[in-house]
């Protein structure tokens, strides 16, 4: 009777298994991408629409954290949520970062756009949609190999000293990071991490909708590692077992700069033996 009962449970797991797969499997995103390419198959075909893309996603996130940054100093109720809440953002901080962000993408960015605008031909549009598992697992793909790619040039760049002193340590100007200061570096790191998130999708094969969207997460989550805040829904404290590093770890990266060198995941710090989890005890305490 017994084992029979298990023989049921048994199949109606391998039913809601092949379900799953098989909905992973649809094309789910065939409708969306159909819309996108009847109404905007110019604009989604320009080189342009990457740039502005990224451009879009990193000043909205940072504008939102920027207001928040300001609400903090006045309002407890969102200052709690902040890593360092004894240690405001200043107006000072926001310019400063702001300056060195504006300077570098009209002196990097916007020539480099033009350039891409001007030689690259558009964009070729597929007509199909990726399947939502080639779309999640693109995506998944993509971060955990820019996660590697970072992680060796930022050890590099912390062990050899003139690397350091001349590409990174700009970036280690503020201990307590905020949003802005996540494009507070030298036009070397700014111009290795975009062509890591250019060149992934590509060398994996990614349909240019996972690639676009890869790019937008990537930057979504660049920006919440510098955000400065620990809040319930942040990507570290949603994903079990400590294999996101976020905000927490990225933040005592700044503080203690041999430790956390990985951006997103804890794996690769945990095998080198890189990795230091004291700020995340101390605040859960
Ligand atoms: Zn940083
Ligand atoms: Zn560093």
């Amino acid at each position: 009777m017994a084992s029979s009962r298990a023989l049921v449970c048994y199949h109606q797991l391998i039913q809601m298994a092949n379900i799953t797969l098989s909905t992973l499997e649809e094309p789910l995103l065939q409708p969306f991408w159909d819309y996108l390419h009847t109404n905007y198959q110019d604009t989604l075909r320009s080189p342009l629409c990457p740039v502005i893309l990224s451009l879009s996603t990193y000043f909205i996130l940072v504008a939102l954290y920027t207001v928040l940054d300001v609400l903090a100093q006045r309002w407890h109720c969102i200052n709690k949520y902040r890593i360092h809440p004894e240690k405001p953002v200043t107006w000072k901080k926001i310019w400063r970062t702001l300056s060195l962000t504006t300077y570098n993408h009209l002196v990097f960015i916007f020539p480099a756009s033009v350039c891409q605008w001007y030689w690259r031909p558009p964009t070729p549009l597929p007509k199909e949609a990726p399947s939502l598992s080639q779309f999640m697992f693109g995506i998944l793909a993509c971060t955990i190999l820019f996660d590697f790619q970072y992680y060796l040039w930022h050890i590099l760049h912390h062990k050899i000293k003139w690397l350091y002193s001349n590409f990174h340590a700009i970036h280690h100007e503020f201990s307590e990071p905020f949003s802005l200061a996540t494009q507070y570096q030298s036009a070397w790191e700014l111009i290795s991490v975009g062509f890591w998130v250019t060149a992934n999708p590509i060398l994996l094969h990614c349909h240019c909708l996972t690639a676009w969207v890869f790019m937008m997460f990537s930057i979504w989550i660049s920006t919440e590692d510098h955000c400065g805040y620990d809040f319930p829904w942040s990507l570290h404290n949603l994903i079990p077992f400590g294999l996101w590093g976020g905000a927490l770890k990225h933040d005592l990266h700044h503080q203690k700069p041999t430790t956390n060198f990985a951006p997103f995941f804890s794996h690769w710090d945990w095998l080198g033996g890189t990795s230091s989890d004291t700020f995340t005890a101390k605040s859960k305490k």
